[in-house]
């Protein structure tokens, strides 16, 4: 059996690895010139950066995955858990850590408003609850059908899920301080949505970064899509770079292959991990199209981003490994991000600086820092040279406020990826940086099928479809997916 897959982000990779495990026939065609997709990665003047992923979550979902090789991540690269996980700027004058020593943050909550730690202590209870449930019964499922989420275990927790509450909601209830409410709040942006938008059983996500923590893969996200690769190419996968996919061929309703620039090539089944509205808008004729135009002009886009890479030759010990600098009127600036009736460049933006080389002695020259400065922006909006340029001296201006320090004079070396390039560099629909946002109606089987609804051996995996945004998620729907054929085709 031969299988093509079309984009080798970590759903590629991981579909090419698992498949390749079962002894098919994987070639896989990529666009750009290296695998890892969003996972990408910028070298200049000695700093490297990490273009896209930087937290390690969930790394329960890294070992499963891993084991499904008979591995676990630690063959591969080494994981350090991060302490302080990662700090949290309110406004212009607090700032506060959050530990790895959970006890630490029920003291932290203490300081936030009366009986702080306690309600930390029942909203993490309440968090893992859901966690376990996911884990259990939701994610590693598909969904084809609503009928498929009606098992019984579902059925009963499921009113438990309380689905129709928002986070924001949620939230309000359980804590009354603004400090505490963004603590457990942030993490929304990982999904892409905001606290008004998303359901509050994502509330999970508190369980992954405060209780489970923050890791740090030696090397950086970069590490993980490289094991992921040469895991593949180790088990006969065979990649193409720098050969995007034109189209993807049918014959009746069976898929038979793909067209590059190079010529057509032949597969028994084609998987796609590109963006998928790119993929059936562009690379499928409209008879073989699941989905219209319209559809995906309706969806709820997660957001897009402008991102700084930038190498200073100073260490700036303000800022740790994550640091979020959360505005004054953080939750104003939601609407701007999603709202596309109010869609802007954010009048008071809030805004995320990592920083690798706080960890990572390879990731920048000795005595140096490497700063990845990420600010959420509405997908869709206009994106101009001068535009960008403006809005990175605002942040540096903000910066400077923040942390008493302004960094210009000790910049080496930048560079700015924003709507545009993610638009080019991935074929992302409207420049979003991530993909579908998970509000309720685009959670589960709500999220673009796996399988294509006009032609059985055509799939689709990556952040698009279940379970979602982000690296673990995007190895889950690969698993999925892997799984499907696996059974449909006995291998
Ligand atoms: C700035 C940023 C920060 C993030 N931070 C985190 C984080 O900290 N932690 C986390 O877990 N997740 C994070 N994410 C999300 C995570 O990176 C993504 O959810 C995940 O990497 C998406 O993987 P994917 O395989 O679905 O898609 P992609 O990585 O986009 O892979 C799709 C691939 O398809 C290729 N392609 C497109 N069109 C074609 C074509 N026609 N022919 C051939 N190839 C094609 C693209 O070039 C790309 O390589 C972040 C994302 C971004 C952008």
């Amino acid at each position: 059996m031969k299988v093509i897959v079309v984009g080798s982000g970590f759903g590629g990779l991981a579909a090419a690895a698992l498949l390749a495990e079962k002894g098919v026939e994987v070639q896989v065609f990529e666009k750009n010139e290296m695998p890892g997709g969003r996972a990408s990665v910028h070298t200049d003047k000695g700093y490297t950066f990490d273009m896209g992923p930087s937290w390690y979550l969930m790394p329960d979902i890294f070992e499963t995955f891993f084991g499904r090789f008979g591995k676990t991540p630690e063959d591969f690269f080494e994981l350090k858990q991060l302490d302080p996980s990662y700090r949290i700027y309110f406004g212009a004058d607090r700032s506060v850590d959050i530990r790895k020593d959970i006890e630490e943050n029920y003291r932290l909550f203490d300081s936030f408003e009366e009986d702080g730690a306690e309600k930390l202590k029942r909203y993490l209870e309440s968090a893992k609850d859901k966690y376990e449930l996911a884990i259990n019964e939701l994610l590693y499922h598909d969904y084809e059908k609503l009928s498929d989420m009606f098992n019984r275990r579902l059925m009963k927790e499921g009113r438990k899920l309380n689905v129709l509450q928002s986070m924001e909601k949620f939230v309000n209830k359980f804590f009354d301080s603004q400090e505490a409410r963004r603590v457990v709040e942030y993490s929304i942006g990982f999904l892409g949505g905001a606290p008004n938008n998303t359901p509050s059983f994502y509330h999970m996500m508190s369980h992954i970064d405060i209780t489970m923590g923050v890791f740090y893969p030696e090397g950086g996200m970069r590490k993980v899509a490289d094991s992921i690769y040469r895991l593949s190419q180790d088990l006969g996968a065979d990649y193409r770079f720098n050969e995007p996919v034109r189209e993807i061929l049918f014959e009746g309703e069976k898929a038979v292959g793909v067209r590059t620039d190079n010529g057509t090539y032949d597969a028994d089944l084609v998987i796609v991990n590109a963006d998928y509205a790119h993929s059936e808008v562009d690379l499928v004729p409209e008879e073989r199209r699941s989905y219209s135009e319209k559809y995906w002009k309706k969806r709820v886009l997660a957001p897009s981003a402008m991102v700084a890479y930038v190498g200073v030759n100073k260490k700036f010990d303000a800022f740790d490994h994550h640091t979020l600098f959360l505005d004054d009127d953080w939750e104003d600036g939601f609407d701007q991000l999603f709202d596309p009736k109010k869609a802007a460049w954010p009048d008071s933006p809030s805004y995320y600086i990592n920083v690798p080389s706080r960890t990572d002695t390879t990731a920048a020259p000795e005595g140096c820092d490497t700063l990845f400065i990420l600010i959420p922006l509405a997908p869709g909006i206009e994106d101009t040279e001068q535009r960008r340029e403006e809005f990175f001296e605002k942040i540096l201006d903000d910066v400077a406020v923040k942390i008493g320090e302004d960094i210009r004079p000790y910049i080496e070396t930048k560079r700015i990826f924003a709507l545009e390039d993610f638009r080019e560099r991935y074929n992302a629909l409207r420049g979003t940086s991530l993909g579908l946002a998970h509000t309720l109606r685009q959670t589960a089987v709500w999220r673009p099928s796996h399988q294509s609804k006009k032609s059985s051996n055509l799939y689709y995996t990556g952040g698009y479809t279940h379970p979602g945004i982000g690296v673990p998620m995007v190895l889950i729907a690969s698993t999925i997916v892997v799984d499907r054929i696996i059974e449909e085709y006995g291998l």
